[in-house]
């Protein structure tokens, strides 16, 4: 078992429906080297509440032993700040970030990441990914990856795993959850 999370919207509440909502305006539009800065100095300084619910969930399916990874868009000058936040509540083995100074889409940074790195690491695990991003999402799923569309995932996990305890068992809840 091999899981990918990614971190905004998925397993921290982010207030905003998009970053685009509350940037200032002049900023937004472009995917512009002037609004990555304002986010980098954003993330640098605001701390999202984490989803308690992922945490409850990921602790579940730690029993299995998985390989955790965490693949997001935020780019590799917030490193500290994230690997310091993420640390407070999950495990993980390695965080994959947006090289500085690559504006490209959340889903083909993701992309090279999986394909490049994750995949090689994979060594006969499933891979399943968490993510909120709809592209993302789907890039993973043409991928061959298993994925649960966060945040709605870890409530509906939460209940689907119900009373599954051992490896197996869990291992069997998360390949039978049907998306509802
Ligand atoms: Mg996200």
């Amino acid at each position: 078992m091999l899981l990918i999370l990614d971190v905004d919207y998925t397993l921290n509440h982010f207030y905003p429906p998009s970053i685009h909502d509350f940037a200032p305006p002049e900023l937004v539009g472009h995917n512009n080297p002037q609004l990555w800065d304002w986010i980098i100095e954003h993330l640098s300084t605001t701390e999202y509440p984490v989803h308690e619910t992922a945490v409850s969930v990921l602790e579940r399916l730690n029993r299995c032993q998985p390989l955790v990874v965490v693949s997001t868009g935020r780019p590799e000058a917030l490193r500290t700040v994230t690997e310091r936040w993420l640390r407070q509540f999950f495990q993980f083995e390695h965080v994959f970030m947006r090289p500085n100074g690559d504006f490209r889409l959340n889903a083909e940074i993701k992309r090279d990441v999986l394909t490049q790195t994750i995949l090689p690491l994979a060594q006969g695990r499933t891979v399943y990914a968490f993510e909120d991003d709809a592209s993302a999402l789907e890039m993973y799923q043409e991928s061959g990856v298993r994925t649960f569309a966060a945040p709605g995932c870890w409530q509906q996990l939460h209940a689907h795993l119900g009373a599954a305890q051992d490896q197996a068992a869990l291992r069997s809840a998360l390949d039978n959850y049907v998306v509802p």
